[in-house]
């Protein structure tokens, strides 16, 4: 069987096996990733439609308790500094999001596991509910946390979390986080069950071209993503940060341009396995490629994250370097962005929460908002 057949019968089958993700991962000839993109597409079309989600990011704090080696808002980089937006700047970019139609934000922050941040992000999640008259969607972003947190952020209003396991491997993700009781690859695990457990729409992912990383630990990614059953997923490439300690294996990384369409390979190959999830197009694409989100969209993703932190704060929520649009303001990723999402073809799903299918799909009542 040729190249293009046998990718062509791959995308076809029912279920993937560890052969066809890892045939499908190492493709290198650009028209027969070409060719796994457009079969991607197809799957989006068919079963989530062409049409682009907005969710407005909102990176309300930068205050972690954590240290990830990778990361470069960790607890022990002392360069950047370090903030919690007020209540009313929150409240003015979900109203933002509001005035521009897009559905959805995402509130995403360090991980901070105390009483005062905990009331903190509930009441800006229900003070959110209250002010757009339960209209706008809530994503959050807020690590690890117990499962009486989860339950009071999800009674708040919070109907969808982003917690990424970073890496399926329990080895690799040991080599990624400091070795203590804090960055446990059993309690991230237990994490994403409660977070399904209290009726939240799950979303995890991985980081894509890690210092340490092969083809079959993006292989056991992928089944490990089908096998939690999440209902979004995000997935970036690793993008080193000189104020990490992983920057000390930056000789070991594939070059950026691999990275990137690794990222796309997997998340050509992730909507052929999961074809009625969300998958979002990672602003960390765009930093390696300034059309990295649109190709992206090209092959499968369906969710787009315009950034609504305010100007003054994006220089000190850098999780990589040349994260982009650090200098813009949200007017402009605004303006920007519809015409990205317009020149690839799909539309916007404006006023809509754009929820997962999967997880409608999955055995729950269509919300009212969707
Ligand atoms: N505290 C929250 C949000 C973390 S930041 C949580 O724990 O979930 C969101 C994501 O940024 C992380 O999950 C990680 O996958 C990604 N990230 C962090 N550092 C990165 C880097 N150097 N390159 C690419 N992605 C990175």
């Amino acid at each position: 069987m040729g190249g293009r057949e046998k990718i062509i019968t791959i995308a076809g089958k029912a279920e993937l096996t560890a052969g066809d993700i890892h045939y499908l991962l190492s493709l290198a000839a650009p028209e027969e990733i070409k060719l796994l993109g457009e079969l991607a597409y197809a799957v989006k079309k068919e079963h989530v439609s062409n049409r682009v989600y907005f969710r407005g990011l909102i990176e309300f704090s930068n205050i972690c308790s954590k240290d990830c080696l990778y990361c470069g808002i960790r607890k022990s980089n002392y360069s950047p500094e370090r903030f919690l937006m007020s209540r009313m700047e929150i409240l003015d970019a979900a109203m933002f999001a509001q005035a521009n139609r897009y559905g959805s934000v995402v509130l995403q922050s360090g991980e901070r596991t105390d009483q005062a941040f905990i009331d903190f992000v509930c009441d800006i999640v229900s003070s959110i509910k209250t002010a757009t008259q339960g209209k706008l969607g809530i994503t959050l972003s807020c690590g690890e946390q117990s499962e009486e947190t989860y339950r009071r952020f999800f009674e708040a209003g919070a109907h969808r979390y982003l917690l990424r396991i970073e890496s399926s491997d329990r080895e690799l993700y040991g080599m990624l986080h400091p070795q203590d009781r804090h960055h446990d690859f059993d309690a991230r695990l237990n994490c994403l069950r409660l977070l399904k457990k209290t009726g939240f729409q799950l979303g995890t992912g991985v980081m894509v071209g890690l210092p340490f990383q092969a083809i079959e630990h993006l292989v056991g990614d992928l089944f490990f993503l089908k096998k939690i059953d999440a209902d979004m997923v995000g997935l970036g490439p690793y993008i080193e940060h000189s104020q990490t300690p992983l920057y000390l294996f930056r000789d070991q990384l594939w070059p950026s341009q691999e990275r990137l369409v690794m990222t796309l390979k997997m998340i050509a190959v992730l909507r052929i396995m999961m074809k009625d999830i969300n998958i979002a197009s990672a602003t960390a694409l765009q930093a390696i490629d300034g059309f990295g989100r649109e190709r992206a969209l090209k092959l499968g993703a369906n969710i787009i994250m315009p950034n609504l932190s305010p100007k003054k704060h994006r220089k000190d929520y850098l999780l990589y370097e040349d994260k982009p649009c650090i200098e813009e303001e949200r007017e402009e990723c605004r303006d920007c962005l519809e015409i990205r999402v317009k020149l690839t073809g799909d539309e916007i799903g404006y006023d809509a929460w754009g929820d997962s299918r999967h997880f409608i799909n999955r055995n729950h009542k269509p919300q009212p908002y969707v």
